[in-house]
């Protein structure tokens, strides 16, 4: 990784349930399995994947919230977890008011990139924003605080639908607050080969995306929906299941074409 800081990505789609947290967690995971230094940012108010990587809610004292309303430092709200390389800025239901507290404020898109500019993130070669399923003020912050957006897919009818107002609001910022912002790329999530329409939707997807679709696609697997329940990523809770083998290989795929 090159010393001019780490890849700050967004994991973002403002549908819910598509896979973000999930994939937050397990990328994270597989990206700290192959030796690199990972933060996920839990910028989800649901904290999901907090909850996922075992952090108790009696645990997270100082938050996401705190980094965003009193820019608390990261060095502050960042904490360990039970896996190796995998650190965790954890989130509450507090940060439901942040659109609120923060108002119209000046700045206020500037909050996370701001306690980004400290020495602390310097240590993290991935820093993984798992956002919330809307494009509000967090999304914003998210992405005004990004490197690049990565965008988890559901293989589904409807899937491509959202998403030119998602790339809308990418390039809003990167008209904006953040010239430099990218799209890393779209992930394919609950892909199930047995199911035409999945075919369907992947075709759809690498005809109107070209090679910003990953060519790894994450499968409809039962492991990576138990895991959270275990506290663990998937590649813990059952590192030989489809779920983990595809976050792996994903992680390979990603690490890949950031070398390039
Ligand atoms: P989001 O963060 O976008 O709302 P989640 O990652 O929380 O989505 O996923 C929504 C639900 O689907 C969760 O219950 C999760 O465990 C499950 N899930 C996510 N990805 C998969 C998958 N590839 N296979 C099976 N279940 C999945
Ligand atoms: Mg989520």
């Amino acid at each position: 990784m090159p010393n001019d800081g780490p890849v700050i990505l967004s994991i973002a789609n403002q549908k819910g349930g598509v896979g973000k947290t999930t994939t937050s967690i397990n990328l994270g995971a597989a990206l700290a399995a192959r030796g690199q230094s990972v933060l996920i940012v839990d910028l989800d108010p649901q904290g999901n994947a907090s909850t996922g990587l075992g952090v108790a809610l009696d645990d997270r004292i100082v938050t996401t919230y705190d980094l965003l309303i009193e820019e608390a430092k990261l060095q502050d709200v960042a904490q360990v977890t039970d896996f190796p390389n995998l650190v965790i800025a954890p989130a509450t239901t507090d940060l439901s008011s942040v659109d609120i507290e923060l108002g119209k404020s000046e700045g206020r898109i500037q909050r996370l990139k701001n306690t980004f500019s400290g020495a602390a993130i310097k240590a993290f070669d991935y820093v993984i924003i798992d956002c919330p399923p809307s494009l509000n003020l967090l999304t914003l912050n998210a992405f005004v605080a990004s490197t690049a957006v990565l965008v988890p897919l559901q293989t589904e009818f409807f899937a491509l639908e959202g998403l030119s107002q998602l790339l809308l609001t990418v390039r809003d910022v990167r008209d904006g607050a953040n010239p430099a912002l990218r799209i890393d790329g779209v992930v394919l999530t609950m892909y199930d080969k047995r199911n035409n329409l999945c075919i369907q939707v992947e075709n759809d997807a690498r005809e109107n995306l070209g090679d910003l679709v990953y060519r790894t696609v994450i499968p409809r697997n039962v492991r990576l929906s138990e895991a959270p329940s275990f506290a663990q990523p998937v590649l813990n809770y059952d590192p030989n299941s489809r779920g983990a083998i595809a976050y792996k290989s994903l992680a390979s795929e990603m690490l890949k074409r950031h070398e390039g």
